[in-house]
């Protein structure tokens, strides 16, 4: 039992590494417009990284963080996220119970992956949008459309009705419309000034993933989030505050925070209010 509790441990997060590398490809070379394929090589000299160095996480510690050709400084950001990705796997690992039991059924090995590509997808987003300050509508429409396929099996397997207010997918259906229609406001009413086009493509999705009954705690956490990170960058930069801060990173803590522990936020939300 340990044995098998470690090795599904170990592959998840190795798992999570590998799709962390992925991530930072995507990212830059989907926002330079380049190919996917094709090796990696130095931001500056072009130079190819050589097969221990693509090694997730700690192929940037065995070159000190520095190109082996022109000795400039590689973003901490690749490591950082192999790393970060790694971990999300493993937590995956850990909800599902992919990890804990000893059996693994095809509904859990189903859920997991379903899980893991929604998580891989939202950390992209968060790394795109803080780099270069928008939400690719390819990235949010993949994940619509998993979220929805994904949905439509589970409805499929339970005995609830679309017709009825407490099955869950009039709940989702309403998250997305609470969310989405809550940003689409906000933008029509500031013209766009407050909240930007990709917010509100990605806000249907987030509120049909978490349910009505979480977004009124969603919203906060990602407002109240979003308020305390602001405050630190506009301080520590000295930057207006007229300077943008992009708002999708937010919203995909908020929604791990929802997707990892939202039953008991909820009970605890209820218990509060
Ligand atoms: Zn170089």
């Amino acid at each position: 039992m340990e044995i098998l509790f470690f090795i599904k441990a170990a592959f998840l997060f190795l798992l999570g590494t590998i799709f962390g590398s992925f991530a930072n490809v995507l990212v830059d070379r989907g926002e330079r417009k380049e190919s996917l394929l094709g090796s990696s090589h130095c931001d500056f000299c072009k130079k190819d990284l050589r097969w221990f160095e693509n090694i997730p996480v700690l192929g940037y510690f065995f070159v000190k963080g520095k190109c082996s050709k022109c000795k400039k400084k590689l973003s901490f950001q690749y490591p950082m996220v192999e790393f970060c990705i790694g971990l999300l796997f493993l937590a995956v690992g850990f909800k599902t119970g992919l990890i804990l039991t000893l059996s693994s059924s095809w509904s859990i090995i189903f859920e997991t992956s379903y899980f893991l590509a929604i998580i891989f997808i939202l950390s992209a987003i968060f790394i795109w949008d803080l780099k270069y300050m928008i939400i690719p509508d390819r990235l949010v429409l993949t994940g619509a459309v998993l979220t929805v396929v994904y949905t439509v099996v589970q409805y499929l397997n339970s005995s609830c009705s679309i017709f009825s207010i407490s099955c869950f997918v009039t709940e989702n259906l309403l998250g997305a419309l609470l969310v989405g229609g809550f940003f689409q406001a906000l933008f029509v009413i500031s013209k766009g000034k407050w909240i930007g086009g990709g917010d509100v493509k990605i806000g249907f999705w987030l509120g049909f993933l978490i349910g009505w009954k979480h977004v009124y705690p969603f919203l906060l956490i990602t407002y109240v989030v979003g308020a305390i990170i602001s405050l630190i960058l506009v301080k520590k930069s000295k930057k207006g505050w007229k300077s943008q801060i992009p708002f999708g990173p937010f919203l995909v803590i908020s929604s791990f925070i929802f997707l990892f522990f939202g039953e008991k936020l909820l009970y605890l939300y209820e218990r509060l209010f």
